[in-house]
This record gives C-alpha cells, structure tokens and sequence, in this order.
C-alpha cells in the first residue's frame, strides 16, 4: 500500500462529467489498497471568470480581498469532487487549505508556504477517507485566506507530498505528458519519458505551461518524484526526478514565451554605477529583469537594453525616467518580441550546441536581437511575428521529425 498524492487541474474538472471522470480515477487508485490525498484548482476558467468579476467593481481591490474571492473557485470544484465520489460509494472528505493546514504568509496573491500542520490529512487518512484538498490557498498568521499565485495548486499538491512523504505525486492535466515542443504548434512534438528536476525548472520558467515553476524548485528541494500525465488518456505520462537514464538527446525541449518586453536606454554616459541606478531603481518597484545587454561604450555614451515581463513595460520606463541622470534619454519599449529557448542539460559538453541554434534561424532568415545562455538553456529574443517559425525550425534542427 502507498500515499499517492494526485492532482488534477482546471481543465480536469471543468464539467460535471470530467469530475465525474476525476472520481473514477481516483476511485480506482483507492481500491487497489493505495491512500489517497487529492488536490484540485478551480473548474476550467473560473479563476479568471472570478478576476473579471472583480475588475468590473473595483480594479484596484485589495489583494487581500482578491485572495478572499478566488479561494471560493478550489471551493467548489473539492465539494463536487467530494461528492462524486461519494456517489460513487467510497468514503471522502473534502478540506479546504486551511482545514488542510497550509500555512501560508501574507503576500497576498502569490503567498509562500510555511509548513503544513499534517494532524487533520493524517487523522482523515487513517479514518480511511479519500481526502480531497483545495489547491492554490491556505491561511496566514491572521487566520485571513492566502492564494499561491496563478497555478499555485501544483505547488499545493507537491507541498502536501512532501509533509506527508508520499509514495507518489501524480499531476494530471489535459495533456499525456511533458513534450520537446508545444504539440499543437510544433509537428514532430515528442513526450518525454524522463526529464530532470533542472531541465524542467527552466522548460517551465521559460513558458511550457505544463508544470507551475515553483512546484518543481519545491519537488527538487524535498526530492518529491513527480509524474505528469493526462486525465483524459491513461497512458504513461513523463517522470520528473534527479537524475535520469542518459540518453542520446542534446535538448529536452524548445519553448516560446511572448510575454517580454524589450527595453533600451540609449545613449547614457559610459560611467560607473549607470547599470547599478537602472537595475537599483526597477529592484525598489519589485520589476523582475530577465535578459541585459549592454553595449560596449563609444564616443562616452553606451546603450543599456533588458527584458521584462509585457505588463511591466510602461513601468519600467517610467521608473528609469525618474531618475534624475537619465531624464532626457531616449528609452524605447518595444512589446512585439517573443523568447525562443533550448534546454537541455545535455549541452553542457557539447559545444556546438548554440551554433546549431544560430543557423536554424538564420537559415530562416530570423534576426536575433539578443542572446542569453546557462549551463543548460539557450534563449533568444527575437520578433514576435516569427516566434512559431523559429521555435519549429529549432526543433527540427535539434529533433527532426523522421
Ligand atoms: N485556479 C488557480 C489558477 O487558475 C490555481 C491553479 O489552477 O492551479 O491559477
Ligand atoms: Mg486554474
């Protein structure tokens, strides 16, 4: 017998026949001798439904309240899961975060776990119950509701597998797995059997939707085995673990991300401390940097050209123009560019890895803008209008479709 976490997204339990679907498989799960703690988000677009409710009254509403409301979508969908079940004649009970024991603290909106206080999952599995358990929320020192951030429930699900050392944690989404490419973009997308922790950190943060970044920094740090597969198909899905068997694939995957800003400062004195006032002041505004390049300084001027995300654009120009040394620069934001990346911890020995992913696009004709590089990845920034020609020459490239 073994604790199986298992955790099913919004698209999972959209409807009552997909939570319907839930219930059976998790049904299933329970009767071959196995405990069984589930997580699930709020059905389908209930999330976004419940922030467009909340901006046609107030578009500036307390984080605070914003946590309150959004909580109510995971609410839902473990009370029908929960009765499901039921209906399906096991024994179930359905606890929100808090009754879960997620302590959180308090930054409202994306909130960081503290500890799971386990006495209720514990008493609840040794009762023999099916436990269903929102994610994406919990509760701070205040006893107010806390969420996790937009697709917090994998962190959730992860979070309650590793205080409970389970067996298993199992990610169901709509989707059979982790693919080298987005397969609805890229012909010749393959699932992978494996992928480590690292690989999957970057495929992640880089803009495969399939696992929340944050969930898979948590699985690495307690070595909680993830298996990402479909709930809809049961096949195998992809293993996230440590270390996998070598294989012979230099990158695990491309991916896109169009949600960057480009931004310039063109012409500023080429004197200490300029980089340091830039990236002091977008610090103080909370603005995270991706990608910096500065230029090399001719006739005692330099340009300073970064990233961030789309939203934070118009805020970061107007950061930097208070700045009294850079008031009367030219700053330029450009938001119709996209970042194409290859991952993959087979790169690190094989040094003609970026070359290989220079020539695909400029076999393309793909003007690069700028470039940036880890021991595993490889990111360019390039025109927003050729990001999916790019990202399937680059596949083809690395993983051709034969
Ligand atoms: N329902 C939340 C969201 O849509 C959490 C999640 O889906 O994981 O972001
Ligand atoms: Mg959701």
């Amino acid at each position: 017998m073994a604790l199986i976490v298992q955790k099913f997204g919004g698209s999972s339990v959209a409807d009552a026949q997909r939570v319907m679907n839930v219930a059976r498989i998790v049904t299933e799960t329970y009767k071959q001798g196995n405990d069984v703690v589930v997580v699930v988000s709020a059905q389908g677009d209930t999330t976004d439904d419940l922030i467009e409710k909340a901006k046609e009254i107030n578009p500036n509403a307390k984080t605070r309240e914003m946590d309150q409301l959004l909580a109510a979508g995971e609410q839902i969908s473990i009370s029908l899961l929960a009765m499901a079940i039921e209906g399906l004649g096991f024994p179930v009970i359905s606890l929100l975060g808090w009754q879960a024991g997620f302590n959180t603290n308090s930054v409202y909106g994306s909130a960081r776990i503290k500890n799971i206080r386990t006495n209720r999952l514990q008493a609840e599995l040794a009762k023999h119950n099916i436990v269903v358990v929102a994610g994406f929320q919990g509760i701070n020192r205040y006893d107010d509701l806390t969420t996790l951030g937009r697709g917090g429930s994998d962190t959730s699900a992860v979070a309650i597998a590793a205080a409970l050392h389970a067996d298993k944690c199992q990610i169901f989404t709509d989707v059979e797995g982790v693919y080298t490419a987005d397969p609805r973009k890229v012909e010749g997308a393959q699932k992978l059997d494996e992928i480590t922790y690292d690989e999957m950190l970057e495929l992640a943060t880089l803009g495969a939707q399939v696992l929340n970044n944050r969930s898979v920094e948590m699985a690495k740090k307690y070595s909680v085995e993830l298996e990402v597969l479909s709930s809809l198909n049961p096949v195998p899905g992809t293993i996230v673990k440590e270390k996998i068997k070598m294989e012979k694939m230099l990158i695990r995957g491309v991916t896109k991300d169009t949600d960057v800003a480009l931004i310039s400062v063109v012409g500023v004195d080429d004197n200490p401390g300029v980089a340091f006032k830039i990236f002091s002041k977008l610090a103080h505004k909370n603005i995270n940097v991706d990608i910096i390049l500065q230029s090399v300084g001719r006739t005692g001027t330099k340009d300073v050209t970064f990233t961030v995300s789309k939203d934070n654009g118009p805020i970061a120009v107007e950061a930097i123009r208070e700045l009294p040394q850079l008031e009367d620069k030219e700053i330029k934001c450009k938001t119709d560019v996209a970042k194409v990346s290859i991952v993959g911890a087979g790169m690190e020995s094989h040094p003609g890895t970026a070359s290989k992913m220079f020539e695909a696009l400029y076999e393309q004709n793909i003007n690069i803008q700028m470039i940036s590089t880890s021991e595993i990845k490889i990111s360019v920034i390039i025109d927003e209008a050729e990001a999916n020609r790019a990202v399937n020459a680059v596949h083809n490239a690395f993983l051709p479709n034969d």
